[in-house]
């Protein structure tokens, strides 16, 4: 499996649950990709339902209930309020909201209902009040990407298959014109190695024309790139439980504005980039699009001042035959196979992780004439997952680590300072930077404070002044010396500034 965001984690997590030996490398860190950088919805996608996708709204909706149940500390339900300015938007959106609701059939989340004036200000109490008619609530799915990759991560382990990140696949290997493996370089030592592989599947998101074209150097491309970026604010702005979704901005999309993590986040926006990067920025006019909209449906404007971290992700979409602009491609995901027996996966939402692996394993399971096996992720719990009332219990930022949260908690009452928070204005604990070395693969500064712990996006500038505690905790760990606690340091700081809105 090359690639570590939701689509390959989720392919790999099929192939080991139905007994493959399962080998997944990640080029940089598990979902430093696109699969951090979401808008953390599990989602039918009201505006698929909206263009008539009836079958990927059914299918999506599924996979949102399955993802509750099988990892109910990492996703829960959210209630979302559509501020209704025009009256004939009352009855337009509760009808179609309906509909959402019967397609989830018994994963429904609970029935979507109008609402007054006064009680749409009650879900959203810092909504615009002039104009207001009314609103209409509905719920999905509300997750953190990178703690889901993580535990992804954590039980392909579980399950007898091996995960790596910093490994790069550079060349793949083939025998008889068939593909037969993969050339991979340690991004830590520079080491490459060829390992042998009788099917290997390409799930690099917005990069997998570059492993195609490893295969068949003419294969023409099959992505279009598209960019979202979200803004993240402070709680003032919704200090509700409740989202703010606003159905059709000017550029007639949608954005949310979420609570999440005692933050709000705001977006998404959609333009296509030319070439994928590993690090997309945010640009001007998506910053300019966001404050706007925003403006619009919230009584107080949020300014520059507020903000306290800025992200884009990049979507892999594959192109239709004619292509138009890259919101009205679909969020279907597509398999091809190519002549020598490479696999590629890609499209897809997060929301669809596990049907994607479920389908390429299939595909895998052909092309490797290997046993045909049931899938059986439908239902299986992932690594350390639990609705126990105590790990969901507050401070809410430890449930996201399931039945591990006691190890953690007694790991940081076990010696002075563990136990400290890493800065005043971040929840996390000296304890959980120990543990992400210790058990779940953190590498680098960044992979901490980034997406072991969300540090970065609640608060980028608290993150850049508690990254020189990680770093040293990080080289004690790790047995790095001072030259390597600098390195990344200054790493750290150069990635850290594309996280901040107008950085000093
Ligand atoms: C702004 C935005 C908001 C979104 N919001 C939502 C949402 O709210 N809900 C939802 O369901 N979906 C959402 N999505 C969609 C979802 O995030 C993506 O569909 C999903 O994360 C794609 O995962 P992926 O694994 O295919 O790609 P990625 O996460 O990009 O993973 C691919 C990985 O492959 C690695 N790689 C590349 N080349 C190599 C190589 N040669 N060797 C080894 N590794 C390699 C990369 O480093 C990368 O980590 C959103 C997307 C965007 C951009």
């Amino acid at each position: 499996m090359i690639g570590g965001g939701a689509t390959g984690l989720g392919t790999a997590v099929e192939a080991a649950s139905r007994g493959l030996r399962t080998l997944l490398v990640e080029k940089t860190d598990f979902a430093k990709g696109t699969s951090s950088r979401a808008t953390k919805l599990a989602h039918g996608g009201v505006r698929y339902l909206a263009q008539g996708n009836i079958s990927l709204v059914r299918e999506a909706l599924r996979e949102r209930g399955l993802m509750l149940k099988n990892a109910p500390n990492l996703a829960h339900p959210l209630k979302l309020v559509i501020p209704a300015f025009r009256t004939w938007e009352i009855p337009y959106y509760t009808i179609g909201l309906g509909v959402y609701d019967l397609m989830a059939g018994k994963l429904s989340l609970g029935r979507s209902t109008h609402l007054g004036k006064s009680a749409t200000i009650g879900h959203l109490p810092t909504v615009e009040q002039k104009g207001l008619k009314g609103g209409i609530l509905y719920f999905d799915g509300q997750f953190d990407d990178a703690r889901l990759a993580a535990t992804l991560a954590l039980t392909v382990s579980d399950l007898g298959g091996t995960v790596a990140n910093y490994v790069e696949v550079v060349g793949i290997i083939k025998k008889n014109e068939k593909v037969a493996g993969a050339i991979l370089r340690d991004r830590e030592t520079g080491s490459e190695y060829e390992v042998s592989a009788k099917v290997v599947v390409n799930a690099t998101g917005v990069f997998v024309d570059s492993v195609r074209k490893m295969d068949e150097p003419e294969s023409a491309k099959m992505l279009a790139v598209s960019q979202g970026a979200h803004l993240v604010l402070p709680k003032k702005f919704l200090p509700g439980t409740s989202a703010l979704m606003v159905p059709k901005t000017s550029d007639g999309r949608v954005l949310f504005g979420i609570p999440w993590h005692d933050r709000v986040i705001v977006g998404t926006t959609d333009a296509e980039v030319p070439e994928p990067v590993d690090e997309p920025r945010i640009r001007e006019n998506e910053i300019e699009f966001i404050f706007a909209e925003a403006a619009k449906y919230l009584a107080n404007d949020p300014t520059e001042s507020d903000v306290l971290s800025v992200y884009a992700g990049l979507r892999p979409l594959v192109k239709p035959a004619q292509s138009g602009s890259t919101a009205a491609i679909s969020r279907d995901h597509t398999i091809v196979t190519s002549k020598s027996g490479l696999v590629t996966i890609t499209g897809g939402k997060w929301t669809t992780y596990r049907h994607m692996g479920e389908d390429c394993i299939n595909r895998v399971t052909q092309v490797g004439a290997f046993k045909s096996v049931a899938s059986r992720t439908a239902a299986l719990p992932l690594h350390a997952t639990t609705a126990a009332p105590e790990v969901l219990a507050s401070p809410e930022h430890l449930a996201v680590y399931g039945t591990d949260r006691k190890k953690i908690e007694a790991l940081a009452a076990s010696e002075p300072g563990l136990g400290d928070h890493l800065h005043e204005r971040l929840p996390y604990l000296v304890a959980e930077v120990v543990w992400a070395a210790r058990e779940e693969m953190a590498r680098t500064v960044e992979d901490v404070l980034n997406r072991r712990t969300r540090s970065i996006l609640l608060d980028s500038t608290a993150a850049l002044a508690a990254a020189p505690r990680v770093a040293a905790i990080l080289a004690k760990e790790l047995n790095h010396d001072d030259a390597w606690q600098k390195k990344q340091l200054e790493e750290f700081t150069s990635v850290a500034r594309i996280y901040q809105l107008r950085p000093s």
